[in-house]
């Protein structure tokens, strides 16, 4: 392998330029050229690539989002798609690619080594913590960071008022996000998709919480919950069951994906990042860097694509002794 080309693909997640860095800088350091494939998939087909060395990553490390831009692409969804891909990718004598991005982007390289023999390796970046085969993906710990920097300013509010906050957080349909950044920021309750709580219960939990004499409540939603009703209708509900509340609604949205990347994303992505390629140069393909008990493991990628993250039982534990 001479030259390896990085993409970032999907939905966006902080942490992906630090990783861009690392696979650039390892190539460098092992005498080997790297380009660097704009807008994911969709560069890819187009051709829009930009050689990189060591000093083109300069100063992006604490940056979110990805200077190499992302894209979701209909067209590699195709064989024609990837055939136009891969007639780009030999003439600019790319021999292989790192794709930073989630299960999307993974099936899409998985499906494209199957069809042309072409080494990858993934390197998962979600903030949703929803891919098998790591303990942790590229920007989840950032975006609890943010979630719980917020939430503890809702909470100033809402304890100024006496209020109770519905705060819906992303995270598809994994509560990893809710569940953390619940027990983090010291909220009331948790909804997550692994778990359905029961509307009765809410009610319940949140009328004892009242009654001990909490002066605020913040109630965690996260995105995909089970309860069937969203942070709105659930506002409806408590008023019409617990008209003891005045209640409020914030929906956090795309501010959970953006912003600086924490230490531990950075620290994280570096080593991903040498991971992957030090993988491809030892002739290994079509495997995702994860970590485990803090050490680097490969996965196939079609595992990391079907396998299901679960829920940790214990800390959902910890968050109903919390909010006694
Ligand atoms: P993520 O990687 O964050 O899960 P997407 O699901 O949007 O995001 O996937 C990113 C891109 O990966 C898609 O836009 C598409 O180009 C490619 N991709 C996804 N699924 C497939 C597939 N089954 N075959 C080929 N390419 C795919």
């Amino acid at each position: 392998i001479q030259k390896i080309g990085v993409l970032t693909s999907g939905g966006d997640s902080p942490g992906m330029n630090a990783a861009i860095r690392s696979v650039v800088r390892t190539c460098a350091y092992h005498k080997i050229n790297c380009v660097g494939i704009y807008r994911g998939y969709q560069g890819m087909i187009e051709g829009d690539f930009k050689p990189m060395d060591a000093r083109s990553v300069n100063n992006i490390i604490n940056k979110g989002g990805t200077v190499l831009k992302s894209a979701r692409c209909m067209d590699f969804r195709t064989k024609e798609g990837r055939s136009a891909a891969h007639k780009q990718l030999k003439a600019e004598g790319i021999d292989a690619f790192v794709v930073i991005g989630g299960d999307g982007s993974f099936t899409g390289a998985m499906v494209f080594n199957q069809e042309y023999d072409f080494p990858v390796i993934g390197i998962p970046g979600t903030i949703d913590n929803d891919i098998f085969g790591t303990t942790f993906t590229l920007g989840f710990d950032t975006a609890l960071n943010t979630v719980v920097e917020v939430i503890d300013k809702i909470r100033d509010t809402a304890s100024s008022h006496n209020r109770l906050f519905f705060v819906e957080v992303m995270g598809r349909d994994v509560g990893h996000i809710a569940l953390n950044a619940g027990v983090g920021a010291g909220a009331e309750e948790i909804l997550i998709p692994e778990e359905d709580l029961g509307l009765e219960r809410l009610v319940e939990s949140l009328k004892r919480s009242k009654e001990s004499g909490k002066s605020s409540s913040i109630v965690i939603v996260a995105e995909g919950d089970k309860t069937g009703k969203n942070v709105f209708e659930l506002k409806e509900y408590v008023e019409k069951h617990l008209p003891i509340y005045d209640v409020r609604v914030s929906v956090l949205g795309h501010m959970q994906r953006g912003g600086s990347p924490s230490c531990y994303d950075r620290v994280l992505a570096s080593r991903m990042g040498v991971k992957a390629v030090e993988a491809l140069l030892e002739g290994k393909t079509s495997l995702m860097v994860g970590i485990q008990d803090n050490q680097l493991i490969l996965t196939p990628l079609e595992m990391a694509i079907k396998g299901h993250t679960k829920i940790d039982k214990e800390l959902i534990r910890v968050s109903d002794i919390m909010t006694t």
